[in-house]
Order: structure tokens, then sequence, then C-alpha cells
């Protein structure tokens, strides 16, 4: 078993972790409701570890029914100025938190990698992408209400938005600052109020993304933070009834729950759950560039990331070569601290995490699939594995069909594109894809034939804010994004007004009834 060895000096980011258990997470975390930090009203915590060696990072308040109502409330009656206030002075509020997110990027990454074991190297671009997410919606904050103009005869009619109400945001413990910006920024774009449930596993961050917004001025109970677990903060926030919408990040079992538990007050739910996403290389493609993109949407942070690409469906005749690049790449890469500048793949999130990840090296290794690289866990203490492939593999094994969330891919032969079409779609879900090839009219057909919210052709992940985000099957429902998170956080309401020259229908006036098909409202 690989160690991890025990850093000779310390870094920088270290000593700044160190400080910042003392100053800022001794004191325990609270709930942020309606403007005040509060502990749960039942006084009940929890604890919070830090992966890198599961020693105790905080306590943080456990907030149940009692406290989600609370916060609802809170959310109600802001919501009530909230959708009052003008566009410019919302772009102006989400523009100042961004520049406080900006000037404590630093803060956040280190608490970021120190709460989650997510490298260092890319918790401090999720930072500054948190300011850009806050920076987008602000600038589009004016315009967020503005409709379309749909006239007909005798008719103007013109369409409006108007934000939904409070909304629940519920996310997820992996890279949670970014992908709670990611939900909170649009919904006060809109014109909605918060109240954020973050997940249990990583609660530092969203507790700094609080403090950030009420430093910036936004009105007390505008955004409202909740702390506490799934099955009962995050249950009471969907059944609430004045919470008018959920908008999830999670796992599509959860989705599921929610969609239950939502069901008895109608929410509008948004869901971005897993993925098991397909990288498909063709024996044409410019292979060097494809390595770096396969290498990297896999073992960078952490293999915890909804995008990355698990499976690697790799054409015949190029498999062996590549996959063996894969491997060498896999066993170069530097598992370690997080806080370490250089290290580029950290511990998993939680023990319960490791083991669950784990389990899958003796599941490829029952099914028959072979551990070219990794397989194992590093060190004793903290939750490190080393970066995996599994080669020989089909589709129809476990190894191929569920979302492992870690460092660990599939690859897995193909003989030519319809093959290769049939395994990419063949699982239960689909958030994203990624192909490679050169043969430009493939590209097309492929990209069309293949089941996903979102692709990549040549390409890892690169977002770009205004184009839409989500899955199709089982990886969620809805999109984000651009104007597509207004759909979500906002209601489109139709205004006719007649121009005095349609002709209305008359009852009670005693001549037989003509009836026209517009006077019967078709
Ligand atoms: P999870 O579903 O276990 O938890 C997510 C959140 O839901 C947490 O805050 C949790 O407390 C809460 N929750 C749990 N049970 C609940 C319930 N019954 N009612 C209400 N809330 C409840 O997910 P996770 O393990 O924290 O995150 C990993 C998952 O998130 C992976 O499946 C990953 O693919 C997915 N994810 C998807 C995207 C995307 O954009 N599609 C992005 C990031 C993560």
């Amino acid at each position: 078993m690989t160690q991890i060895d025990a850093p000779q000096t310390r870094h920088p980011n270290q000593l700044l972790a160190e400080e910042l258990r003392r100053t800022r997470l001794a004191g325990g975390l609270r709930h942020f409701i309606g403007g005040q930090w509060v502990d749960s009203q039942g006084g009940a915590t929890f604890e919070a570890h830090s992966p890198i060696d599961n020693s105790l990072l905080t306590t943080v308040a456990r907030g149940d029914e009692a406290d989600i109502d609370r916060a609802a409330r809170a959310a109600h009656d802001a919501f009530q100025l909230w959708k009052e206030v003008g566009g410019a002075e919302r772009r102006r509020l989400l523009h100042k938190i961004a520049d406080l997110i900006e000037a404590r990027a630093g803060e956040i990454a280190v608490l970021e990698s120190l709460d989650t074991g997510q490298a260092i190297r890319f918790m401090k671009s999720a930072a500054t992408r948190g300011a850009e997410n806050f920076r987008f919606y602000a600038d589009r904050a004016p315009g967020a209400g503005d409709g379309q103009s749909l006239p007909a005869p005798g008719f103007l009619n013109y369409t409006l938005r108007q934000p939904i109400g409070p909304v629940g945001v519920i996310t997820p413990w992996n890279t949670p600052f970014m992908l709670s910006t990611w939900k909170i920024a649009p919904a006060l774009a809109a014109g909605c109020t918060v109240v954020h449930k973050p997940a249990e596993w990583s609660p530092v961050s969203a507790t700094l993304l609080a403090e950030i917004m009420d430093e910036a001025g936004l009105p007390a109970g505008v955004h409202n933070l909740v702390h506490g677990l799934g099955e009962s903060a995050g249950k009471a926030l969907t059944e609430h009834p004045l919470i008018q919408a959920i908008a999830f990040v999670g796992e599509t079992t959860t989705g599921s729950a929610i969609m239950r538990q939502g069901a008895q007050t109608l929410k509008r739910v948004h869901f971005e759950l897993g993925g098991k996403n397909p990288v498909v290389v063709f024996g044409d493609a410019d292979l060097d560039r494809a390595l770096d993109a396969v290498v990297f949407m896999i073992y960078s942070l952490n293999g915890e990331r909804c995008t990355s690409s698990s499976r690697v469906l790799v054409q015949e005749g190029i498999y062996d070569e590549f996959t063996a690049r894969i491997a060498e790449r896999a066993r170069n890469i530097r598992v370690g601290d997080p806080l370490d500048p250089e290290t580029e793949i950290g511990p998993l999130v939680h023990p319960r995490h490791l083991e669950k990840v784990m389990s899958y090296f003796g599941a490829a290794r029952e099914e028959g699939a072979t551990i070219a690289a990794g397989g194992e866990r590093v060190g004793e203490s903290g939750n490190y594995v080393s970066p995996t492939l599994f080669t020989g593999a089909r589709n129809d094994m476990r190894i191929a069909q569920e979302e492992i969330f870690g460092p660990v891919l599939t690859a897995i032969p193909f003989s030519d594109e319809a093959e290769a079409l049939s395994l990419a779609n063949d699982v239960q879900y689909g958030l994203a894809a990624y192909l490679w090839t050169n043969d430009l009219t493939r590209a097309h057909r492929f990209a069309h034939g293949l089941q996903a919210g979102m692709i990549w052709v040549n390409s890892e992940n690169v977002r770009h804010l205004p184009t839409p985000f989500g899955g199709v099957k089982n990886s969620g429902i809805g999109r984000d994004g651009g104007d597509y998170s207004f759909d979500f956080y906002m209601e489109t309401k139709n205004v006719a007004i007649s121009l005095g020259t349609h002709k209305a229908a008359r009852l009670g006036v005693g001549t037989p009834p003509v009836v026209t098909p517009r006077e019967a409202g078709e």
C-alpha cells in the first residue's frame, strides 16, 4: 500500500487552514435565518470532519422542521419586499457579492479543500467561478422580467416574467461552494428569496457564502441557510407549503424521494442528478489531446464530479495502446494533502464514500475486469484511493453502469460507430457525453444520436455560462444556465389586451346562437 508522505514543511495553505480552524470553525456553524445567526431551536448539532485525517473540523447546528419553518417564513416575508426591488439594485447587490467572493477566494478555497478533500489547485478556480456566476446573473437581473410581444388579430398579447416566490435550494457535498452559487445567483437575480440546505458532509463554505451575502447588504430574509440532514431538514424544506420550488443537485434516488415529498404541495422541481458519462474515442481522433481530456475528466476533482467521463469507449485498434497510456498517466498522478498545491487528487469526502468507491475494486475483480492501474487505498488515515483504471470491461458490468463518483475509470472497446453509440446510450443516465473524432460528419451524426443533455466534441467539459446545463433520462429534469434558469425561478404571465375591434359573443339577447370558433374560445 502506498503511503501519503507527511509534509516536511508547512505550506502557507496549511498554515492558513490551521488558523481558520482555530478562528473560524472552533465556535461551530449556525443557521442564518431572517438576517440572524441562530442555533437550532432544539439545540441539536452534528459534527463535520476533515477527510484529510477524519479529525473533527467543527460542530454544526442540526436543523429540523421547526428551523425550516422559521426560515421559510422569513423567506416568505422577505419576498414581499425583494420582488419589488428594481433590477438595477439587484444587479448592484449581486456584483457586490461577487466582489466579496473574489476578495475572500483564498479563504474559501482553503476551507473548501479542508472540508471536502478537493485539491486546492481546483478549489481556487471554483471560488472564482462562484464570483463569475454572481456577475453573470447580476447583469441579467434588470432584464429577467422581460417577455415577448405576441400580437394577434384585434389583440395585443405580451408576456412578462415574475419571480415564483421563496425557493428551496438543496446542494450536494461535491464542490459545494460553486454549485450553491450556480443555484442561488439566478434565484436572487430573478427576485426569488432562498432557503438553502447544504450537504451535511461539507457544510462549511455555505456558511461563508451566507456571511458574504449579508456583508454585501442583501436584505434580511432574502437568503436563509439551514444546516441539517437530508431526511429531516431537507425533507421538511421540500414539504413546506410556503416554498414554491426546489432546485436540487444530488443523487438520482434522492431526486425521486424529493418528488414524492413535494407532491402534496405541488412543488416545481429542478433536478441535477447522477451520471455515468461516456467519452468515445475513435481511431481517427487527435489521440494526444484526447488522452489529456480523458485523464482530466475522470481524475480531476477526485472524480467526485457529475460530468466526469467515467466510461471511456475506445475503438478497437487503438484500445490497447490508448488504455496503456491512460494507465501510465494514472500511476503518475499525485495523490496527497489537498492543501498542497502540487496535489492532483485529495482524499474522498467521507469514510462511507471511501468504502463505496473501494467496493467497486472488488466488484471489478468479481466481474472479470482487469485493474490496469490503482485499485487500492492509499495510506491508513484519511480517505485516499489511488487513481484507478479498469480495462477489459463490458458495458453490462456494475463498474460500467453504476455511478462510482471517485477517480475510477472503466474502459470498454468498440468496433464501429453503431456499437459505440449503442454502448454510450446503454445506461440509465444521460448527463454529459464527450466525443473524439476528426470526422466532421460523424461528429454531428453521433452527437445527434447521443442520449445526453450536454455533449462536447473534441473537448473536455468547458462551460459557457449562457448555454443550457442539465441531463436527460435519470440524470435530471430541467436546465440551468443563461435564461434557462429564469424559466425555473420565474412564472411567465400572458396579458391579452383587446384593441376593441373583436366581436364579443353575446348571450341572453334572444337571437339564435351562431358561435364562431373564435367566440368558442378556440
Ligand atoms: P445526495 O442526494 O445524497 O444529497 C444531496 C443533498 O440532498 C444533501 O444536501 C442531502 O442532505 C439532501 N437530501 C438527502 N436526502 C434528502 C431528502 N429525502 N429530502 C431532501 N433532501 C435530501 O447527493 P450527494 O451524495 O451529496 O452528492 C453526490 C451526487 O450528486 C452524485 O450522484 C452526483 O452525480 C450528483 N451531482 C449532480 C450534479 C449535476 O449537475 N447533475 C452536480 C453535482 C453532483
